[in-house]
């Protein structure tokens, strides 16, 4: 975890290159390591939101094959 120099919070990931607290300047290292935290959060939810995709289109297919063999018995016993 980062510290601000100037008020030795934690620093959040910001893409302002200052603290988030006391609206220090940050060094130009700091920024880019909460620039790097951004990123791999953004490519952290993108994979999360496609998984939970995937997982919906899943049951939704689930779904589908269910109701096909319910028609298709439906349809067999009459
Ligand atoms: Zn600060």
């Amino acid at each position: 975890m980062k510290k601000c120099p100037h008020c030795d919070k934690v620093l959040m990931a910001s893409i302002l290159p200052r603290c988030s607290w006391c609206g220090g300047d940050l060094e130009e290292h700091e920024l880019r390591k909460s620039r790097e935290e951004i990123l791999e959060r953004w490519e952290k939810d993108k994979k999360e939101f496609e998984h939970k995709k995937s997982l919906e289109k899943l049951g939704e297919e689930t779904r589908k094959a269910f109701e096909k063999s319910i028609s298709d018995r439906t349809r067999f016993l009459d």
